[in-house]
């Protein structure tokens, strides 16, 4: 179960962006990173290769470790812990749902 999906709000808990709040536009299990909008924006400089391509900078997010962000509940709006709950839809099939630990409302 992901703690964190893409679209989730977040709010980033240090670093440069600290206390930054911004949606998920990215996940990157494999090394544990997610790309948040509007955070961690590093410039690159992009020179001009042909003739009639545009030179300049480009702003874009790069990846901050998962852990060092929280999810902000859409229910309460606080930066909660998640919690897990099973559900049980009918045929005793179960779904987990995640919680916001705050509020105790299920997040989806
Ligand atoms: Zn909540």
């Amino acid at each position: 179960m992901p703690r964190i999906k893409v679209g989730d709000e977040v709010v980033v808990l240090s670093g440069k962006d600290k206390g930054k709040v911004g949606k998920v536009i990215e996940k990157i299990p494999r090394e544990g990173k997610v790309v948040v909008e509007g955070v961690n924006i590093t410039k690159r400089h992009i020179r001009a290769r042909r003739r009639g391509q545009e030179s300049g900078i480009v702003e874009r997010e790069t990846p901050i470790p998962a852990c060092k962000v929280m999810l902000v509940c859409p229910r309460c709006g606080k930066r909660t812990r998640v919690g897990v709950k099973i559900s049980v839809i009918d045929q005793g099939e179960k779904e987990k749902l995640r919680i916001c630990k705050k509020c105790g409302e299920v997040i989806d």
